[in-house]
This record gives C-alpha cells, sequence and structure tokens, in this order.
C-alpha cells in the first residue's frame, strides 16, 4: 500500500518535470523577461538594437542645428532669440512648445549671448518639456498585453505592428497579430508577411469583415492559446471623423469583453509635421491614446514634432520608426534625442 502510495508520488513527481520541461521550452524566455524584465526598455535591451538614432537622424539634426547656428550669427540679443524661436518653429516643435522653451531659457541664459550657454538652456528646456512624461515602456499587463495600434493611412501602422512584434518575438515573447484592418486585402498580406519574418502567429478575418469581430478573434486566440502580447492593426482610413471614432470605440469595446487593453498606440509620420498633430488631436478624442509611435524620422529634417506631439497629447512618445526593417524601430530616449538635434 505505502509502496503503491510510493510509485504513485514518483509518478506524478516525473509528470510534472516533464510537463514543466516542456511548457519551459516553448515560455523560457518570456518567463525570464517577465519575471526580470517586464518592460519594453528591458525588452530592447535584451535585443540590444544595432541601430542608433543619431546614425539615421543626420539629415533631420543638419535642420535643426544648421538653422541654429545661424541664428547666433544675429546681431543683437534679440536677434539671437528670434531666430533660435525660428529654428525651434521650422523643426517643427509647435508653437505652444516653443514658447515654453524659449521663455525658459532665455531665463535660464539670463543677458547672455553665449552660444554654448544658450543651447545648453535650450537642451535643458526641451528635456524639460520632453520628461514632462516618463513612462516610456509598453504596458506589460499579465497574463495577456493587449495593443491596439491607430492611426491614418500610409502612418506606418502595420510596419511597426511587425517591428514591435519583432522586437518581442526575440525576447521570447509569444506574440498574435490581429489583422483588424478588414478595408483592404492587402492590408491582411502584408501582416501575413510580418508575422512570418517575426514568428508570430496571425489572426484575419475575411476582406471586409467587422474589424472589431476579427480583433476580438484574435484577442480570444491569444488568450486561448496563452500567448503574452496580441498587436491589433486596424484600418485609418480618415472618411469622416465620426465613422473613425465608431469603428476604434467599437474595436475596443468588443475586444474588452475578452480582456482589457493595455495600451493604444498612436503611430504619426514624422514627414506630416503640423498636418500630422490635428490627426493626432482627432484620434485622441476617438480612443484613449497611451503611447506615440512617431515614423519615419529617418525621413525628415524637422524631428521637433517629437516634442510637439507629447506636449500636445501629454502621452509619451514610446517608440520611433528610423527605417523600414525590423530592427528600425527604437525606444524614444529624450536625452538621446537632444543630443542627436543639437549635433
Ligand atoms: P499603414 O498604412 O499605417 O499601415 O502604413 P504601413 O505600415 O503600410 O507603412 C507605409 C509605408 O511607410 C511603407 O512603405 C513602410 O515601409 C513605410 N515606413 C513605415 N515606417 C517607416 C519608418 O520608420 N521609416 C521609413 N523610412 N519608412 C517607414
Ligand atoms: P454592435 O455591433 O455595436 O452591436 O457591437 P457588438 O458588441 O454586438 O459587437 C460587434 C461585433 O463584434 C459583432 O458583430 C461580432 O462580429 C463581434 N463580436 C462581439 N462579441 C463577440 C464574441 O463574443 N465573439 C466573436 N467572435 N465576435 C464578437
Ligand atoms: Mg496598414
Amino acid at each position: 500500500m505505502e509502496i503503491g502510495i510510493g510509485i504513485a508520488i514518483a509518478l506524478i513527481a516525473v509528470i510534472a518535470v516533464v510537463v514543466l520541461l516542456r511548457s519551459k521550452k516553448s515560455t523560457a524566455n518570456s518567463a525570464q523577461t517577465k519575471v526580470v524584465a517586464p518592460t519594453q526598455h528591458s525588452v530592447a535591451e535584451a535585443v540590444a538594437s544595432t541601430v542608433s538614432l543619431s546614425s539615421r537622424f543626420a539629415r533631420t539634426s543638419g535642420g535643426f542645428a544648421a538653422a541654429l547656428k545661424s541664428a547666433f550669427g544675429a546681431g543683437s540679443d534679440d536677434a539671437v532669440w528670434q531666430g533660435v524661436e525660428e529654428a525651434l518653429l521650422m523643426a517643427d516643435v509647435g508653437v505652444s512648445a516653443t514658447e515654453v522653451i524659449i521663455a525658459q531659457a532665455r531665463k535660464a541664459a539670463g543677458r547672455s549671448s553665449d552660444p554654448d550657454l544658450i543651447k545648453s538652456a535650450l537642451k535643458n528646456e526641451i528635456l524639460n518639456v520632453l520628461n514632462e512624461q516618463s513612462n516610456r515602456e509598453l504596458n506589460r499587463v499579465d497574463p495577456l498585453t493587449v495593443v491596439l495600434i491607430v492611426g491614418v493611412n500610409g502612418a506606418g501602422k502595420t510596419t511597426s505592428v511587425g517591428k514591435i512584434a519583432y522586437r518581442l518575438t526575440r525576447a521570447g515573447l509569444k506574440v498574435v497579430l490581429g489583422a483588424a484592418d478588414t478595408f483592404r486585402a492587402a492590408a491582411a498580406d502584408q501582416l501575413d508577411t510580418w508575422a512570418t519574418r517575426t514568428d508570430s502567429i496571425i489572426v484575419k478575418g475575411a476582406e471586409n469583415s467587422d474589424p472589431a469581430a476579427v480583433a476580438f478573434d484574435a484577442v480570444a486566440s491569444a488568450s486561448d492559446t496563452g500567448a503574452d502580447v496580441v498587436l491589433i492593426d486596424t484600418a485609418g482610413r480618415l472618411h469622416t471623423k465620426q465613422g473613425l471614432m465608431d469603428e476604434l470605440s467599437k474595436i475596443r469595446r468588443v475586444v474588452e469583453k475578452k480582456a482589457p487593453v493595455s495600451e493604444v498606440l498612436l503611430v504619426l509620420d514624422a514627414t506630416t509635421g503640423q498636418n500630422g498633430l490635428q490627426q493626432a488631436k482627432v484620434f485622441a478624442e476617438a480612443v484613449d491614446v497611451t503611447g506615440i509611435v512617431l515614423t519615419k524620422l529617418d525621413g525628415t529634417a524637422k524631428g521637433g514634432v517629437v516634442i510637439a506631439v507629447q506636449q500636445l497629447l501629454q502621452v509619451p512618445v514610446k517608440f520611433v520608426g528610423i527605417g523600414e526593417t525590423a530592427e528600425d524601430l527604437i525606444d524614444f530616449d529624450p536625452e538621446e534625442f537632444v543630443d542627436a538635434l543639437f549635433a
């Protein structure tokens, strides 16, 4: 009898070990990431992006730095500051953020017209504006992180979904992509390519099917299969503001029958400047945006929109796109950004 119990216990122990080992095999890294590093910054470190902002930012920084340099050539104190203001506006920093930055930097610099001193005062004030938002990590929630990706057509939503999936899967997380842009057949195909490239699972619907239903199915599938993150790609047509609001809030409402939305990332094309800011406003009204992905910073000489959009929406820029490949997404680091801007 006792031997029987002993054998039973031994058997249970063996089965438990086997089950544990098998489940470890598929989630070893994810479990590790969760315990040691549940944040996006740590995920980024684990992935160790080889691309630096400044290497891709050359054209961007050239724009602002050059304008600033010519401002310092202007004679009087007022003329210098006016030039600095123009340089900021030209870099798409936006009127409201520029006002704040100039007023504070001018106070700090006093009557000095020393370019280095003015530059360092400006850097400080830009950092102050940027650092009003500090949580730049992808909001990871256990057991399932649900991320909605929104933005106008062509902003870089699908590409950003792919890039984020790439990082997460490389860090060992199990990722599901929801193809809720059912408006164009090509949209799901494009996401399919990213799913293959990043070892993610894709959930699609029929063309023109209800995007909310696809989103729901993606979250349900992620939840049922024990995935760590589900990224939902949405359509971006801005036909009418109301239509967009309805569609996005419906997606959210339906998804939340299954699991809470952890993060709503607004994807903005940095090359659209002030127009992009207008779009940002519309989206922020439609859905509760929690973070910004600013794409195509490699393609503009106006990096200042990072500052403008964050100030406008009062939500952090979390990621920056600096190219078209999977590796071309980096965490937004204010210090690195400001250094690149002034370089
Ligand atoms: P969506 O309509 O918002 O899903 O936009 P897509 O993801 O399809 O991207 C539109 C185009 O922008 C594609 O050609 C992408 O390769 C390109 N793109 C996206 N992000 C970046 C970026 O950070 N830099 C550059 N240079 N191109 C990008
Ligand atoms: P309504 O269209 O405003 O009434 O919103 P509903 O809450 O009824 O959901 C809208 C759509 O989401 C539905 O037509 C379904 O396609 C989808 N949906 C909602 N709940 C579920 C669900 O439990 N399972 C699945 N697969 N789809 C759902
Ligand atoms: Mg797309």
